[in-house]
């Protein structure tokens, strides 16, 4: 018998939540960017280091809830390798599902396990705190 469709999400999140993937700093980081949700008191430090407009890594550290942390692995997992205009369509697409909007699951892949978070209202902003920061990270790459 197969878990229900919720189940499995709920374990994916608390896998990256136990286990955070791409955890660390970068050395050296084209920039670095802290981002916190005072309402929930996560917080998120991302480490990019991009050249030629495709990123070469990225690492995050942070402490907070399980949906900002696991939500932060599942970005990295999700973004590395990628270029640049791609990461920042992801970020466009993620938002638009966190905000409820009908999006290309396909493209999202494993961050479809975060789309029950839309529910809970006070919970979007953990599940979006990673994205915005490295958002900025982004722009101050592009801007040096
Ligand atoms: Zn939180």
């Amino acid at each position: 018998m197969s878990l229900p469709l919720d189940e499995l999400y709920r374990d994916l999140i608390l896998d990256h939540y136990k286990a955070p993937r791409n955890r660390g700093e970068l050395e050296p980081r084209s920039a670095r960017v802290e981002g916190n949700n005072p309402l929930c008191g996560d917080e998120i430090q991302v480490d990019v280091l991009a050249e030629h407009g495709k990123l070469e890594a990225i690492a995050f550290k942070g402490r907070g809830c399980s949906i900002s942390q696991a939500s932060a692995s599942m970005m990295t997992e999700a973004v590395k390798n990628l270029g640049v205009d791609e990461i920042q369509q992801l970020i466009a697409t993620f938002k638009a599902m966190m905000h409820g909007e009908t999006v290309d699951t396909e493209e999202l892949g494993d961050l479809e396990a975060l789309e029950g978070v839309q529910k809970f209202p006070v919970r979007i902003k953990c599940a979006l705190l990673a994205w915005t920061t490295l958002e900025q990270a982004l722009r101050e790459t592009a801007a040096r």
